[in-house]
């Protein structure tokens, strides 16, 4: 087993890995930049090291995190998401290091990682892919061909692409002319690579993906799928496990499907297989190389705690588990709730926490880095919480949300939870019936007035009270 693990991220992920840690008995090292000085993940890791005063520099800087680890005793780095997790030359680099890199082998991430090659994988593997470019694209005259030939409207995306940036979809021929430079250039600022492809862009679909666990024997299984399709711009905002839009045949093929593409490549640690999925028709779109932010609801359904089977996996055990232990039970929500402005066009609001008071009673997980007083930095992701919860059935898992978010209290920034309390009483929703463009199809959800609890408002007249008698 491992024995000291550096985690080369910030925030509520790499408190989630320290605390898998001090489950298994592994020591934990946490690095950070001055403004994470007073970051949750350097206070509860058993050593901190400084990484310098710029915000991002020390968090993407390869030769020193992989230096740290060997000066400090560690065994292993886990990457967490963001940041170098997809990044092939860092775990690369960990390989000649003789540092274990907790994730798959370099060549796999930099196979998987580009998305052209993903899809040419997955194509000789037998996996349906969307229709699309053949490789990447020369040039608009390539692009505009290749759109005549598959069919408007095509998404033109930035072949290193990741979090939902450099993805435009384009309605036809001049649409594409004035996208074309633009996903370059912002692929070129994201991604520090230029290439681009295009795939026919599948209208309303629902995003599906596998969770898949690889160990180093070969074995490979899957944990059932997400659905994130209640996303905005690409990004995700709640998901869903298991899909509640899914009928078991479906289920299964899905499930085998992703199987098959990481069997393919030779994965190895935990993965996910995101699929778009339109009537019956089930496209792979890409995979993700690492643990993702909605893991957590998959362990909430399965009861596989996924970080422990990754540092497992990285030690060289065997998955604890074969593909007819797992089962799952009831459903779970994830809500990434994030220091953002809903009714101002979703600006950050980033400041100081001013109170925060954690939801809980049964079913409720609160996965985050904040707490009172903390102040939220501005050079990092904007969610700052997740909110995820569990229950035996659809209905009562969408009533135990809408109380977990009513519970919660932070205050001193502008966040998305009240807007999700929208969305869960929309009837479509709480039907079950919804797909990637539920939330740009409803901006009337953004027109809610933000509630104030009979407790505050009982506060506020205390206070006048108070103020009025000269207390
Ligand atoms: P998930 O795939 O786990 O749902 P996201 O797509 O929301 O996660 O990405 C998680 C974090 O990782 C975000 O901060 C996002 O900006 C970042 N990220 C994802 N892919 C990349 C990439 N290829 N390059 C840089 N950052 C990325
Ligand atoms: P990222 O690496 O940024 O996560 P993805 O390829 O996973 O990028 O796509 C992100 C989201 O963009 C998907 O969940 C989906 O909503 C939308 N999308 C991507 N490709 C297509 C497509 N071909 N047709 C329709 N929607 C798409
Ligand atoms: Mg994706």
């Amino acid at each position: 087993m491992l024995k000291k693990v550096l985690i080369a991220n910030r925030g509520e992920i790499a408190v989630r890995i320290i605390r898998a840690c001090a489950e298994m008995g592994i020591r934990s090292v946490a690095i950070y930049t001055e403004p994470d000085r007073y970051g949750l993940h350097v206070k509860r890791a058993d050593e901190s090291w400084s990484l310098g005063e710029d915000p991002l520099a020390g968090y993407l800087d390869p030769a020193r995190i992989v230096n740290l680890a060997l000066e400090t005793g560690c065994d292993a780095i886990h990457p967490g998401y963001g940041f170098l997790s997809e990044n092939s030359r860092f775990a690369q680099l960990c390989e000649q290091k003789g540092i274990t890199f907790i994730g798959p082998r370099s060549d796999v991430i930099q196979r998987m990682g580009d998305k052209t090659q993903a899809r040419d994988s997955m194509r000789a593997a037998g996996v349906p892919v969307t229709p699309g470019s053949e490789g990447n694209l020369a040039d608009l005259d390539e692009a505009l061909s290749v759109a005549e030939a598959i069919g408007y409207p095509v998404m033109l995306k930035a072949t290193s692409g990741g979090g939902g940036r450099g993805i435009r979809r384009c309605d036809s021929p001049a649409e594409l002319k004035t996208q074309y430079p633009r996903v370059i250039s912002e692929a070129t600022k994201a991604f520090g690579s230029a290439e681009v492809f295009m795939e026919k862009c599948i209208v309303n679909p629902r995003h599906i993906e596998v969770q898949v666990l690889a160990d180093q024997q070969g074995n490979v299984i899957h944990l059932f799928e997400r659905d994130c399709s209640i996303q905005r711009r690409n990004q995700k905002l709640i998901e869903i496990a298991p899909s509640p839009q899914l009928t078991p045949e479906q289920r299964q093929y899905i499930g085998g499907l992703a199987v098959r593409a990481a069997k393919t490549v030779g994965y190895e640690n935990a993965g996910t297989v995101e699929f778009l999925l339109s009537g019956n028709e089930v496209y792979f779109m890409e995979m993700n190389t690492r643990v993702q932010v909605e893991h957590t609801i998959t362990e909430a359904i399965t009861g596989v705690d996924i970080v422990r089977e990754q540092l497992r996996i990285a030690s060289g055990l065997p998955l604890s588990f074969r593909q007819e232990d797992i089962s799952y039970r009831g459903y779970a929500l994830q809500f990434r709730i994030n220091a953002e402005d809903p009714k101002n066009d979703f600006l950050p609001s980033f400041g100081r926490v001013t109170h925060y008071y954690a939801p809980g009673g049964p079913g409720v997980r609160v996965d985050t880095a904040i707490y009172t007083g903390y102040e939220i930095p501005p050079y990092y992701d904007s969610m700052c919480l997740k909110l995820v919860v569990w229950a035996l059935t659809w209905e009562e898992v969408i009533a135990r949300g809408k109380r977990a978010l009513d519970d919660m209290r932070l205050h001193g920034i502008k966040t998305t939870a009240n807007y999700y309390r929208q969305i869960l009483d929309h009837p479509d929703f709480r039907a079950g019936n919804f797909d990637t463009s539920f939330v740009p199809n409803h901006p009337e959800l953004l027109d809610y007035s933000a509630k104030h609890h009979p407790s505050v408002i009982a506060l506020a007249i205390a206070a006048s009270i108070a103020a009025h008698a000269g207390w």
